[in-house]
């Protein structure tokens, strides 16, 4: 079987201003560098539109009220003092995004694929159930594990998000939902500010691994192998989404971790290793950030080149 990636040209047309570093270049670039002849037995799709039905599995009806009757017919709108915005564009890329995450559910459930990644923008992780911040506007990692338990009838799903920020978002619409579980490792102090040790979810379903800034590889995967993959493992998901954020690749202009390109083949490896254990491999990964346009086209092709070599 092969790896399955979900993109759209939509995606492009999320604005967010000249000089925004959640640019449509990022998605250009993902793009160009899966483009590559070594990558030719990817299965390109194009990501279909999101339901408003699978939006409400994670976020509340006012919340995508809000959101749908923001969306500007031409500028711009700031929704959270001015990191997230809202262009024309918006509405239908961030349904791209939901639309393709819910389709990679869908495809590694049925078999179509053994894993998929989602080249889509704008990121999700910050988005919660009430709120859209940090660049995000819908949450589609959430939403995707949300809808796996709800359609595919999963009775344990995990999201694991190597970004270099904490998946706020993402641990808010986890956190007493013990069917869902949540693993990030992020720079820490670092925005949000979310992410301590002791934010652990009401049935210790959610497992945060802080980083110092200047943190390398080697700290790196001491800190995964110790504190993270023993957890997954753990809890024994039934399909793992990965909120893959490229931001602690050590060419990244907005944060303080040292990773290498070879860290996020590491990891994806590692993440590959369990889901063979226990859920048949199956993987939606899900591109979140990730603002140098160099290091984020060379991370998120070793972790692709990962997925495909299963
Ligand atoms: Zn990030």
């Amino acid at each position: 079987m092969t790896t399955l990636v979900y993109t759209h040209e939509a995606c492009l047309d999320h604005i967010p201003g000249p000089s925004h570093p959640e640019s449509p270049e990022r998605l250009k670039a993902v793009v160009q560098a899966l483009r590559k002849p070594e990558f030719s037995d990817i299965e390109w799709r194009d990501a279909p539109m999101g339901t408003r039905e699978q939006v409400l599995l994670v976020h509340t009806e006012d919340f995508v009220s809000d959101i749908e009757d923001s969306a500007p017919t031409r500028g711009y709108v700031p929704l959270d003092g001015g990191d997230t915005i809202m262009s024309p564009g918006s509405l239908e890329a961030v349904m791209r995004c939901v639309g393709a995450a819910c389709a990679g559910v869908d495809a590694v459930m049925n078999k179509e694929a053994k894993n998929v990644f989602c080249a889509t923008r704008p990121c999700g992780h910050h988005a919660e159930p009430d709120r859209a911040m940090g660049f995000c506007i819908y949450n589609q990692a959430a939403i995707a594990a949300a809808y796996a338990y709800e359609v595919h009838k999963l009775s344990r799903v995990a999201v694991i998000d190597f970004d270099v920020h904490h998946g706020n978002g993402t641990q808010a619409a986890f956190y007493d939902r013990p069917e869902l579980f949540y693993a990030s490792s992020h720079q820490s102090p670092f925005y949000p500010g979310t992410g301590s040790r002791t934010e652990t979810g009401t049935a210790h379903n959610i497992v945060n691994v802080p980083l110092p800034r200047g943190c390398d590889s080697a700290m790196f995967r001491d800190r995964i192998a110790a504190e993270m993959l023993p957890a997954i493992r753990a809890f024994n998901p039934e399909l793992i989404i990965i909120s893959a954020g490229f931001d602690a690749h050590h060419l990244d202009p907005l944060a303080g971790l040292n990773l290498q390109d070879s860290d996020y083949d590491w990891i994806t490896r590692e993440l590959m290793k369990i889901a063979d254990e226990v859920c048949e491999g199956r993987i939606v990964s899900i591109l979140e950030g990730g603002y140098s346009l160099e290091g984020l086209a060379s991370s998120t092709a070793v972790h692709v080149k990962a997925l495909m070599n299963h």
